[in-house]
Order: structure tokens, then sequence, then C-alpha cells
């Protein structure tokens, strides 16, 4: 499908910046780009090879000085004609550019609308399409890799291959529907539809370490007042600072931050005065804490190693019932010796367990104030929020729609497979088989509606 109009958008962020590009796709990218930039040097334009001139207003007065390339559909990122600009990165500027372009016949895009195009050209998929939103908003250089191996076609060519396992049998169900039995070929289609369910159950259960390195987890940290609790979420912020960046559109707060712990996008959040309190302000402190625990994928219990357990414990220890918790034996630096340490983070494993009733998932000795089994604490987090399962080999499933849609796949393939073995009509076997295949082109773009669409592009940004 190609379009009848020329869109464009400023592709690269608000603000200053060394250099701000217009972006132009669709068949008049180039006519425009006629318009509105004027070479230094005559010619005519080569794809791929970037000019310098001057971006000019109707009058043929400068604008700005810029570099321009155009590049020839089918081999764009929108498989149409498509221009970029560049032009000196400031605000003003760039958007006087796109006025041009405006003004010169071309419609503004979209959020999404170029990568839009690029998938309702064909020239990727939708699975590829969502990963090149997954590349820009990744946190973690795991979740980073595996959005550029889900744009790589990996998940793209494995649902195409269990497709194929379906269309076989749907096409022998069918002619069993529309021709008498006599003329069909007896064929055995348990294998093909074993190996599709196989396979879909395979991908599914890869989500469950994937949608935690797409969309991270959260770990709340509790306990008494002075364990060490806001010490603790800033050394473990520390551990890899660099590369992690705040979820956009969350609250950022002292209390709150992103950590990566092993390539897992951990949301940290401390709570302070969970106790019951009578003072209003702290009872606002309370509720939230007490959300911030309730919506925890895992809790921290962080005590005092330097102290024994107190009376008042109880009632921090009793939010861990019936929840993951790790307890983090923190100040460990206080205590004297390994074999003393080890006896006092013992002990204090047992009581705190008597305590809870239970055991903990985990027990680390750590000092946020030396950095001590801090690393071992952040592996420890990830291992349970990731789960037992094998370790990633870059095939995750990242996205809970696809998880969702390819789960629906592989119960409809296996409601197909036992109406096999029960001796099912093949018009019912055929229903099934086509749900399946229709859930597996909701991944993939085939089976997709315009809300749907609409939905998933409008997350992007504009230019994108
Ligand atoms: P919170 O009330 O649980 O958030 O505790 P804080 O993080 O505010 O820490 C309370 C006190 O304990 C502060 O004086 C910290 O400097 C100190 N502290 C925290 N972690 C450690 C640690 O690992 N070792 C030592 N020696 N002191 C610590």
């Amino acid at each position: 499908m190609m379009y009848d109009d020329t869109i464009a958008a400023i592709a690269t962020p608000p603000g200053e910046g060394g250099i701000g590009i217009v972006r132009i796709s669709g068949k008049d990218a180039l006519l425009i780009l006629e318009r509105i930039f004027v070479p230094a040097r005559p010619g005519s334009w080569k794809p791929y090879r970037m000019r310098y001139g001057h971006v000019v207003d109707r009058n043929g007065t400068s604008i700005d000085e810029a570099l321009a390339v155009f590049m020839r559909g089918p081999r764009s990122f929108t498989a149409e004609d498509t221009v970029e600009i560049s032009v000196h990165g400031g605000p003003l500027v760039v958007e006087q550019v796109l006025q041009q372009a405006l003004a010169a016949g071309a419609r503004a895009a979209n959020p999404g609308e170029f990568t839009m195009r690029a998938f309702l050209n064909g020239r990727i998929d939708l699975a590829q399409a969502e990963a090149t939103l997954d590349i820009i908003t990744a946190r973690t250089t795991a979740a980073l890799a595996l959005a550029e191996a889900q744009l790589g076609g990996w998940l793209s060519h494995e649902l195409h291959r269990i497709r194929g396992l379906l269309m076989d049998p749907l096409a022998y169900c069918t002619a069993l529907v529309d021709f008498p039995e006599d003329d069909v070929e007896t064929q055995d289609i348990t294998t093909l539809l074993t190996a599709a369910v196989r396979s879909l159950d395979a991908l599914v259960a890869t989500a469950q370490q994937g949608v935690i390195y797409r969309q991270g987890a959260r770990a709340t940290l509790v306990g008494r007042p002075n364990a060490g609790k806001s010490s603790l979420l800033n050394a473990l912020l520390r551990i890899d600072r660099a590369i992690v960046t705040p979820i956009p559109g969350t609250t950022r707060d002292t209390l709150e931050e992103t950590a990566n712990l092993e390539g897992v996008p951990v949301v940290l959040t401390d709570t302070a005065g969970i106790v019951e309190s009578a003072d209003p302000v702290e009872r606002l402190g309370v509720e939230r804490s007490r959300r911030a625990v309730a919506l925890a994928d895992l809790l921290l219990l962080v005590v005092d190693g330097s102290t024994l357990p107190a009376a008042d414990d109880d009632e921090i220890v009793a939010l861990t019932r019936g929840r993951r918790t790790v307890l983090a034996v923190n100040k460990i630096d206080l205590i004297e010796g390994d074999d003393a340490m080890r006896e006092r983070v013992a002990s204090l494993e047992c009581a705190y367990e008597r305590l809870r009733g239970a055991p903990f998932d985990a027990t680390v000795a750590v000092s946020a104030l030396t950095g001590q089994g801090l690393d071992v604490l952040g592996a420890t987090v990830a291992r349970l929020l990731l789960g037992e399962s094998p370790p990633a080999d870059g095939r995750l499933v990242t996205n809970v729609r696809h998880r969702d849609a390819l789960a629906r796949a592989a119960d409809h393939a296996r409601d197909a497979l036992n109406g096999v073995r029960r001796g099912v009509s093949p018009d019912l076997l055929a229903v099934d088989l086509t749900a399946a295949i229709n859930a597996i082109g909701e991944v993939t773009g085939e089976t997709v509606g315009d809300d749907l669409l609409h939905a998933i592009f409008s997350r992007f940004c504009i230019g994108k």
C-alpha cells in the first residue's frame, strides 16, 4: 500500500543540540526538497549522496545552511522516497525548516507514522516495528540487546515457521470439508500440530524473563527506621548508574529510583515510616509505603546487623508474610571478623524467620557503607525476579501483548491437536486452526485491526 500524501516531522529531540533533523517521507519528498533546499553546487540529486546548501523560504531567503540527503524508496526506513535535512540544532531553526516543508506540500506526521509506514509498506512486520520503539526506550543494555534481536527478525522468522506448521493441517481439514473423503489423501497432521504447540509453548515460556527485562520489576525496601534502607537504595543505584535512566512517565522522587541489577531494570522504593502514625503528613507516607509494598514484585527486608531483633519488628515482618522476600542484613561492616559476621547473620536469619513463620527466599549480608555484598544482593534480586528458568539466549518474547496472543495461539493449536485425537470433525478443527493462525498474525501484524495499530504507534514519538 502506498500513500498519497507526504509526511514531515522533526526527527531529533526538542531543545538545543548540535544538529537538528527534519525528515520527509512520501512520493513528493524529492519535490518538496527541491522547493525548500538550494544546493551550493547545481546538479541533479543522486540518492544516498549528501549535499551541502541552504534551506530557503518562499522568497528564496536563506533560513540556515544545511546538509540534505535523498533516499529512494524502497531502500529507506519507510520504504518510501525519503529526505533528511540536517540543520543547526536550535528549536526555532528546526521548526522553521519543518514549516517550509509543510508550506511546500507535506503534512505534519503523527506519532510513529514513519515506523507505521515501514510496517504498512511491508518493510518490517509489526513485531519489528514495536522493537524499534523498544530500542528507543530501552533502559538497560540487556533490554536493548533483546529489542535489537527482535528488530533483527528472529521472532518474525520463528512465527513464520510456526504458521507454516499450522497451514498444512488447515489446508488438509479444509479439503476434507470441501471434497468427499475418498478424494483426499489421508494425512497424519498430529506431528505438525505437536511441533506447533511445542514451539508456541516454548516462546510463551520465554516471556517470563523477557517481559521483566523489557518492563522491569518493582522491589520495595522495608525495615525499621535507621536499618539503612535509604543508604542501601542509594548504594544499589550506584552499582550501575551510568546506563540507567528513569522510566518516562513515572514520578521521580527521592524514595523511588530505577537500578540496573544484572540487566534487569528494578524500580527500588524506600518505605519511610510504614508503621502507623497519628501525624497526617506521616500518614500520607504510610499510605504510600503500603501501596509500594502491595505493588512490589519482591520485598527487601532490611535489618541492622549490629543490633538484635526488637519488639516492634513484628509489624514490619508481618508485611513480608506470603510475599517473595530477601532478608538483607545490613551494616555488617560493624561486625569484627568473618566468623562473628557469619554467626550473626545466621542467628538474625533464624530469629526473623521465626518471627515471619517462614523462610526467606534468600538472605544476603551487606554493607551499604562499604559496598560489601551489594553485587550478591543485586544478583540475588535479579535471579529471583527472572526465575530459575534457563539462561537467556537473546531470543525472548518481551512484550505482554505478544505473550498473550501467542498463549492464545498455543491454546487453539492444542485444542486442534486434541480434536484430531478425539476424532472431531474437520470443520471444527479448521476453526481452531484459523484462530491459532490469526492469533499469531496479531503479533506479526497480519491480522490486527486499525484500533490496535493506532494504539501501538501512538506510543511512539513524533518523527519516529
Ligand atoms: P533508614 O532509616 O532505614 O533509611 O536508614 P538510613 O539509610 O537513613 O541509615 C541510618 C543510619 O545508618 C545512617 O546514619 C547511616 O549512615 C547508617 N548506615 C546505613 N547503612 C550502613 C552500613 O552499612 N554500615 C554502617 N556502619 N552504617 C550504615
